[in-house]
Parts: structure tokens; C-alpha cells; sequence
């Protein structure tokens, strides 16, 4: 099999029957597809339905290593973060960093935002232009910055569904992304992308991660949209990092243990913010 890992899943820890396996089922599903690693990254603490919940952390742990017992295969323990603010601000704390490995971000709706001006000028306002069909130059200029922002202070593994609902200028993001060394997600489920806009992100000298946000086992490892996606635009398989190969992530315990072996908080402080006004 070409895809190796499957960064982004989601199990019962999204709550609401929003995921519908279990941590034992999606790794089950990625093994028996052949899969090297997967990560299980429930959506983020501010999603207001299906959001996980922090005091579930503690049993996801334990599940994940019951797994990893079961089957012969690294199991990363992540978060689809959610990016709550125009500041970039995510809906995790630096306490929880100690027990991620892989930290993902996207736009998702019915998040709780910073305040009560964040969350009308952000939040709703990004549901209100996905309902018309139409981001203007202003919110899509404040969408831009909020990614933008987000990448500098936080390592951000992967960038999820770029452009699906949250509308930025993709080019702009994808230059902060190569800086960073964010990689931008070809998703499973909807691509979000225009083709011309994968191909912007290629020429800047990206790379993706092709995944499957599966939300019940049956769809861990379906990649087929991102494979599409990279023959359809004739992008080298060698810009993908989980084709053929194993990424090196930001946030993966094992690696950043066998470097350091006392690792210091990974959440950095907040540098300059674009100005967003
Ligand atoms: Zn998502
Ligand atoms: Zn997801």
C-alpha cells in the first residue's frame, strides 16, 4: 500500500455518535490495511457537540495502549484542534501538549470562540458566508491571518481541510505553512482545494499529508480523494510524506524523546500577531 499512515481519525471520542468505532476498531481497520501508524484525532475541546472532552483523555490513553498491544503498529495520540479566534488561537491549552503526539488544525462550526466579539466576527461569521456562498475580501483577509497566526504559535503537524467553510487565501497560508513546516492535508472526505490552489501549495514547496478523516473504521486508510488529487494535478508522490515513507512529526513522543529526553512545554508563546484589523 502507497499511504503508510493514516494521521487523521476519529473514533466514539467525538461525541454524539459523531465517530462511530472504537480506538480498538480503527487500529484493527489500519492494520489489517496494511498501515504503518495511525493517529486517533478526535475533534477539539471547543466543538460544542461532538467535541472531546478532557476528562476522556485519560481512558483514550489507556485505550491506545491496549491497542498497540494488540496489534504490531504505532499509535499516535492526537487532537483535530480547532481554530477558535481571528488571532489563530486554538482550543488547546500547553497542559495538553504533554500528552499529544500529533497535532492537527482545522475550521470546524459550533466552536466556543475567545469572546463574545470573536465569536460573532469569527465564528458565525464564517458560518454566515458558508451559508451564502460568498466570503468577502475582508473575511477571507481575517481567515488568512487567523491560520497564519495559529502556525507561529503553535507546532501545528498538519493543516486539516484547508479552505473547506473557513475561506483564506490559500497562497499566503501555504508560504507561512512551508516556513513553518506545517503540512497541508489532502483529505479523504473533501478536498476543500481547488486544483489550482493544491497546485499553489506544491509550487511553494509544501508538503501534503494524504489522509482519510475517517469517522468510522470501515473508512481508516480511504485516502482515494488526496491520490486522486496528486495524479489528476501530476504532483511527485515524493511531495506527499506518508507515501511510501514516515514522516518525522513536530509533536511525536518517541522521536522527541530519543532526542531529548526532558522535554520542555512544546506550546510556544505567542510571537508578533499579523495585524488583523
Ligand atoms: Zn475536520
Ligand atoms: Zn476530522
Amino acid at each position: 500500500m502507497a499511504i503508510l499512515a493514516d494521521y487523521h481519525t476519529h473514533t466514539i471520542y467525538s461525541r454524539n455518535h459523531h465517530g462511530k468505532g472504537t480506538v480498538e476498531g480503527n487500529v484493527r481497520a489500519a492494520y489489517e490495511k496494511g498501515l504503518r501508524q495511525i493517529a486517533i484525532t478526535d475533534h477539539g475541546f471547543n466543538q460544542k457537540l461532538y467535541g472531546i472532552r478532557r476528562k476522556d483523555i485519560p481512558q483514550l490513553k489507556k485505550d491506545i495502549e491496549n491497542a498497540k498491544e494488540q496489534f504490531p503498529m504505532d499509535v499516535l495520540l492526537g487532537v483535530e484542534a480547532n481554530i477558535i479566534s481571528s488571532r489563530g488561537d486554538l482550543d488547546i491549552e500547553p497542559e495538553d501538549y504533554k500528552d499529544f503526539d500529533i497535532l492537527l488544525c482545522g475550521y470546524h462550526r459550533l466552536v466556543k470562540s475567545t469572546s463574545a466579539r470573536e465569536q460573532l466576527g469569527f465564528v458565525t461569521k464564517n458560518n454566515m458566508c458558508e451559508l451564502m456562498h460568498h466570503t468577502s475580501k475582508r473575511q477571507i483577509e481575517r481567515n488568512t491571518n487567523a491560520y497564519i497566526n495559529a502556525m507561529r504559535k503553535y507546532d501545528i503537524d498538519i493543516l486539516t481541510h484547508l479552505n473547506h467553510v473557513c475561506k483564506v487565501n490559500v497562497e499566503k497560508v501555504a508560504r507561512v505553512a512551508k516556513e513553518t513546516n506545517t503540512l497541508i492535508e489532502l483529505n479523504g472526505r473533501r478536498l476543500g482545494m481547488s486544483d489550482d490552489e493544491i497546485l499553489t501549495c506544491y509550487n511553494l514547496g509544501c508538503k501534503f499529508v494524504i489522509d482519510s478523516d475517517a469517522h468510522s473504521p470501515s473508512r481508516v486508510g480511504d485516502c482515494h480523494f488526496g491520490l486522486e488529487a496528486i495524479l489528476r494535478l501530476r504532483i511527485p508522490t515524493d511531495a506527499v510524506v506518508n507515501y511510501n515513507n514516515l514522516p518525522k512529526l513536530k509533536n511525536h513522543k518517541q522521536l522527541l524523546e530519543e532526542e531529548t529526553p526532558k522535554r520542555k512545554p512544546r506550546a510556544k508563546q505567542p510571537k508578533q500577531a499579523v495585524n488583523n484589523k
